[in-house]
Order: C-alpha cells, then structure tokens, then sequence
C-alpha cells in the first residue's frame, strides 16, 4: 500500500525506511510539506505541515481512510476468545484511532464521504464488541 501511496505523491524524499516526504496533494505545494511515516504495524500516517486535514489529503488523493489501515481480518469469529488480550487492545486503539480521525473531520466541519462514513460506524460497533471482551 505504501508504494501506492508514494506514487500518486510528488517531490518524494526518502527520509528513512519509513518516513517520507512529499508535496501535499491537497493544497498548492511546492515545497514537501506531506510528512508519510508507516508505522510498525503498518499503518499509514499522514500529516501536512500546511495544515491539510487527513479528509481533504486522502480525497486529493483517491484514497479512504481504510487504506491507511489494513484491515486486520478481524471476523466475528474473533470476538469469541481465541485472540491474545493485547490483541484486543492492539485493534480496539486502531479502532479507535479511526473513530478519533473521523471525528476530528466532522469537528471541522468537514463532511466524511459514504465509505469513511461506514468505516466510522464499523470501528464504532467494533469498539463496543472489543471493550466489552477486554474489560470483563
Ligand atoms: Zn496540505
């Protein structure tokens, strides 16, 4: 995914293994100002110095929020006990980093399109399933 992303970005400077640079996609850059860090577990963080929200950079870019989190093939099935706690609690503060990235847009006024809707509804729904399997 990563490689996706960095294509459809111009200006990209390779800073480390997983931290570039590039110009934003959401405003007029002419310098890199889109920091693009993956993270251990393979998320995609996204932050223009500029001030770009996440919303308008993933437009720009065709992209929904999902794609910078992989989904973790968490099934219904896992809700039973067959996962480690840290599991749990590794995908519940995905989820909830999801649910915080969503409502920081509607914070600011900024609609969420229909698939980011849904995405925030599914960390949502998943979140109370989770919180309820690590907190008993
Ligand atoms: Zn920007």
């Amino acid at each position: 995914m990563i490689t996706s992303i960095l294509s459809r970005l111009t200006k990209v400077v390779t800073r480390s293994n997983d931290r570039w640079m590039a110009c934003c996609p959401a405003h007029d850059d002419s310098s890199p100002s889109l920091s693009v860090t993956q993270s251990s577990d393979g998320k995609i963080l996204l932050h223009c110095f500029a001030g770009c929200s996440i919303e308008e950079i993933t437009g720009a870019l065709g992209l929904s929020l999902n794609k910078l989190f992989p989904d973790n093939g968490f099934t219904h099935r896992d809700y039973r006990h067959q996962l480690k706690q840290s599991q749990y609690k590794e995908i519940l503060s995905n989820e909830q980093l999801i649910v915080a990235l969503a409502e920081a847009e509607i914070k600011r006024n900024h609609r969420l399109n229909s698939e980011n809707v849904a995405r925030h509804l599914l960390a949502l729904s998943r979140i109370k399933k989770l919180e309820v399997l690590i907190y008993v």
